[in-house]
């Protein structure tokens, strides 16, 4: 791994840190688009990483706080299809023999109180300016380096409430960035 590399992650890695630790770090961010998710690919020889943040009402239906035992349950249903199925949702080449881990695995919720009293972006004013975003980190372990291999997804088949996603790949020297509608088009690493 190249220096630049190197400082790069551990910059990710740091701001993923205090995306934790801190959740007001998260919410001086920026107020998300529902409907619209990022993924963040690193790759590094014949490991990845996966990082998805999405508006929580993509994943699980809700922005509130979880209030009822149904709240709670639809939650960790949807948590938990999302570990299950991030295969199915970022889908590295067959070739490459690729297994996504657990072990780097975090689920996280960030609030994101938005002050601007305006309406919503495509959807109905809400009393409540209350945004949260699930962040899910993943590990993959290749048999092959994924260099020059493609990725396509399937991420709303898995959450149609995610109609598009912006994804940001770092392959050796190169950054390559797409938008995907819909689960069409597919990115080269
Ligand atoms: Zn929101």
């Amino acid at each position: 791994m190249s220096d630049k590399c190197y400082g790069w992650v551990v910059a990710c890695i740091v701001a993923a840190v205090l995306a934790w630790v801190v959740p007001s770090y998260a919410a001086r961010q920026h107020a998300h688009v529902h409907g619209v998710g990022q993924i963040n690919i690193v790759v590094d020889g014949t490991q990845a990483t996966v990082e998805l943040h999405a508006p929580a009402e993509a994943i699980y239906g809700f922005e509130h706080q979880a209030r009822s035992k149904a709240d709670e349950e639809k939650r960790a249903a949807a948590l938990a299809r999302l570990r299950e199925q991030i295969g199915a949702m970022v889908i590295f080449a067959a070739d490459r023999g690729c297994q996504y881990t657990t072990q780097k695995m975090a689920v996280v919720e960030a609030v994101e109180h938005e002050r601007a009293q305006g309406p919503e972006q495509g959807g109905p004013a809400k009393k409540s300016g209350e945004h949260r975003a699930v962040h899910a980190e993943f590990a993959v372990i290749c048999d092959k380096p994924l260099a020059g291999s493609q990725v396509k997804f399937g991420i709303s088949k898995i959450f149609p409430g995610l109609k598009t996603v912006r994804v940001q790949a770092l392959s050796g020297a190169r950054q390559i960035g797409a938008e995907i509608t819909g689960d069409k088009g597919s990115l080269t690493l």
